[in-house]
């Protein structure tokens, strides 16, 4: 059981973010520790990643599956999958502590869930890990485009944001061409180096930092972007910042310095705080780009994959978030609110609606 101080705590945080289920995986023969939660599955099965992390609590790891899994739930339902929300955490280093044993007990626990949540990878997992858990449950996708999946989700992911930005752009500069515009991109590992290649594509002029120099000075060469350290990036003057690396980058100390006038990227809970933060940009006039919105590329792979959809079709799908950006942006102005809640809006409209339908019959 979680390190929790009384059983009483875990109900009261499952009451807080509202989930249907969460199911503890112990298996003392493979060392598996894991928690599946299940937040919401009003438009469709609980679809979510499984993240593998040395947490240093149990604790840790039921707040982070589920915050992941209720941002699911709001990633599915704004890009109009028939999908709910849910995530995985394994209690582990996944450098150390991953084997097929343990993965195929894991299948085993999503398995017994009868199709209720399916999963991909996430931090610390990869297409491999998904094969030993499809060996055991067919509630997986992610798995590689050799043995018929949909593979590595992070072009499609930067595709995703892209169109986030150039949506924010439109709204600003009254055109979509990015020609002439500059980006800070914070974080080039998987996302943020494909949205390099999409930006220098279109003559963008890209400043990139990120802690690993070797990455840094690879890709400043590859797509010919400028490298500036992680300490400077929010005195540099660009048009966008988009953090691709870590969450919680944008607060009040940050939104303080901030020379942008767009944020838009692919990290997950960019905002330290939604509330507050949210705000703090409408009324400093800078224009969030919502995160769930823009980084859905990699869930509407998984979904493409388990629908059967061509690789044509996904692309169409990502390249809707350009109009839903649009369409949060439209509503923030109308009512005057902060972006992320309009996108929370629109969100809990459609799950309130399709509840009414469900239960219509
Ligand atoms: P990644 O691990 O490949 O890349 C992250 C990069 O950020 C690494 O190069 C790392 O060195 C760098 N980094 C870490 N801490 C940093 C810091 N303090 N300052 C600057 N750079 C730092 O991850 P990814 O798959 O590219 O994902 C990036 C972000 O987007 C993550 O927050 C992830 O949760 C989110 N995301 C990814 C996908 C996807 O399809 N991969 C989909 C949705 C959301």
């Amino acid at each position: 059981m979680p390190n929790t101080d009384s059983t009483g705590s875990i109900f009261t945080r499952l009451e807080a973010y509202g989930h249907k289920k969460v199911v503890f995986c112990s298996d003392p023969d493979t060392g598996l520790k894991a928690i599946i939660a299940i937040h919401d599955t009003t438009l469709g099965p609980a679809l979510g990643g499984t993240r593998m992390w040395a947490y240093k609590t149990e604790q840790d790891a039921l707040d982070d599956v589920l915050r992941l899994s209720k941002s699911m739930t709001y990633k599915a339902a704004i890009s109009g999958l028939n999908l709910g929300g849910g995530s995985a955490v394994i209690i582990g280093d996944s450098r150390k502590d991953k084997s097929e044993a343990l993965l195929r007990k894991f299948g085993r626990f999503i398995k017994n869930l009868n199709g209720e949540f399916i999963t991909a990878e996430d931090v610390g997992t990869n297409p491999r890990d998904m094969e030993y858990i499809r060996m055991e449950t067919q509630y997986v996708t992610g798995v590689p485009e050799t043995i018929g999946g949909s593979g590595d989700p992070s072009p499609i992911s930067a595709l995703g944001v892209f169109m986030g930005i150039k949506a924010s752009v439109k709204e600003l500069f009254g055109t979509d061409s990015l020609t002439g515009k500059s980006v800070i991109v914070q974080g080039i590992g998987q996302v943020g180096e494909n949205l390099v290649k999409l930006l220098r594509d279109e003559n963008v002029k890209v400043y990139i930092s990120d802690i690993n120099e070797e990455q840094t000075a690879r890709v400043s060469k590859k797509y010919g972007a400028e490298a500036v350290s992680n300490n400077s990036i929010f005195d540099i003057d660009a048009d966008i910042y988009s953090p691709c690396a870590l969450g919680a980058t944008v607060n009040t100390h940050t939104i303080n310095k901030l020379k942008c006038a767009i944020i838009a990227g692919s990290a997950n809970n960019q905002l330290e705080d939604e509330a507050v933060h949210g705000r703090l940009l409408l009324e400093k006039g800078i224009l969030f780009a919502p995160d769930y919105v823009i980084n859905a590329g990699g869930v509407i792979n998984c979904y493409s994959e388990l629908m059967g959809f061509t690789k044509k079709r996904t692309l169409q799908l990502t390249e809707n978030i350009y109009e839903a950006t649009r369409n949060i942006i439209k509503l923030s102005k109308s009512e005057n609110i902060a972006t992320i809640q309009a996108a929370n809006k629109i969100v809990e409209k459609r799950i309130a609606d399709i509840n009414k339908v469900k239960s219509s019959y």
